[in-house]
């Protein structure tokens, strides 16, 4: 049985106008195979429009993609426009509004792209699951000014029982169908009110998932095992913050951030959830026809996994694998010779 899936592509600024096109190629080859179909519809919501009319994107914007199934962005931010903008016009009110609590980061290590931590073997693979609405991001807290020499600033986090409670069982559910072992960033010997309410979630979660092992790190602690041993890990969850480092420290660990990628997930599927390249705009070499397209296409994988195709999502990475590992060909960032579009020709010939 034929389905079609309607996605609003957001290419964005710089580079995330040239990795784009190479994703939905990517995407329409192997839905070919599997009988969907994608309808795509385009939003110019980048820098450019900012500075012409002011704003990201137009008031009714996220009316606009509501209704779609997913939204695949390239990257948003461009030199000469704070990066403020480009975060809270655009980013945040996506991930807020459609409320795509979870940020998912699978992290592997692939041939033929070396990692600077000597014990990350090609095929180690985890994933990161960060809190992605709540948490030490938010808006509440001021700057208060006692005369002019002496001044205060105070940040709030919030930390809701439903919210963490979601992410966790998230992240559970998550680890039930890999190795089964869920490590949970904390930080209770330091942050005294919030982190042990989080930590005694996660032993509650543990009690709702028995088949799956857990244990919890001090952030501290943990981000030097994830360079010194990653191969131990499987599922990390952390709070916004925590997640936030960890996901950027796992992508450095993988090798290149130009492969990277990302899901913002809305899992209730109440609204549509997000699929992103880690990377940003590049200005440095954006135009040139160079960019290497692998972080898109796997977020487009992740993508076919979230619209409920696993194979085709996986045929998509074993894809990846085979052009890394079986032949030399790849872009400039990974040593070679090949432009975006030479590169996405040999990856498309191997799907
Ligand atoms: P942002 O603030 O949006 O995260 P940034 O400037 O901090 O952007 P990137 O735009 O990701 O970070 O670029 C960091 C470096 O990595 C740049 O030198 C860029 O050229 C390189 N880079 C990033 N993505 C790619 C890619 N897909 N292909 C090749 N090089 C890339
Ligand atoms: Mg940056």
């Amino acid at each position: 049985m034929a389905t079609e899936h309607r996605i609003a592509l957001i290419p964005g600024d710089g580079i995330g106008t040239e990795v784009l096109p190479p994703a939905t190629a990517v995407l329409d080859k192997v839905g070919a195979r599997h009988g969907i179909t994608f309808r795509y519809d385009d939003f110019d919501w980048c820098c450019e429009r900012y500075l012409h009319e002011g704003a990201m994107m137009p008031a009714n914007g996220l009316d606009q993609i509501r209704h779609h199934d997913a939204i695949l962005l390239g990257a948003v931010g461009w030199p000469g426009v704070p990066d403020h903008v480009s975060l809270w016009g655009l980013l945040i009110p996506i991930r807020r509004q459609f409320d795509q609590y979870v940020n998912l980061r699978p992290i592997k290590v692939m041939p033929g792209v070396p990692s600077p931590v000597r014990s990350a073997e090609p095929g180690l693979e985890f994933v990161v699951v960060r809190e992605n609405v709540e948490g030490e991001y938010s808006e509440v807290g001021g700057r208060f000014h006692r005369g002019f020499a002496d001044e205060m600033a105070v940040q709030e986090s919030i930390f809701t029982r439903p919210g963490v409670t979601r992410i966790l069982d998230y992240a559970f559910e998550l680890a039930a169908t890999r190795r089964n072992v869920v490590t949970s960033a904390t930080k209770s010997n330091g942050i005294v009110h919030t982190m042990p309410f989080w930590d005694e979630l996660v032993a509650e979660a543990g009690l709702r998932h028995p088949d799956v092992r857990w244990h919890q790190e001090h952030i501290d602690a943990l981000v030097a095992k994830v360079v010194l041993d990653p191969s131990r890990f499987d599922v990390i969850v952390g709070s916004n913050l925590f997640g936030d480092i960890l996901s950027d420290l796992a992508a450095a660990v993988a090798g290149s951030i130009g492969i990277a990628p990302a899901g913002n997930l809305n899992p209730s599927r109440e609204f549509p959830s997000m699929f992103e390249p880690v990377h940003g705009s590049a200005p440095d070499i954006a135009g040139k026809g160079v960019a290497n397209p692998l972080g898109a296409i796997w977020s487009a994988a992740m993508m076919l996994d979230h619209l409920g195709h696993p194979d085709a999502g996986a045929e998509v990475v074993a894809a990846m694998v085979d052009v890394l590992g079986n032949t030399p060909v790849r872009t400039a960032d990974l040593g070679g010779t090949a432009s975006t579009e030479e590169f996405t020709k040999t990856l498309l010939d191997r799907i």
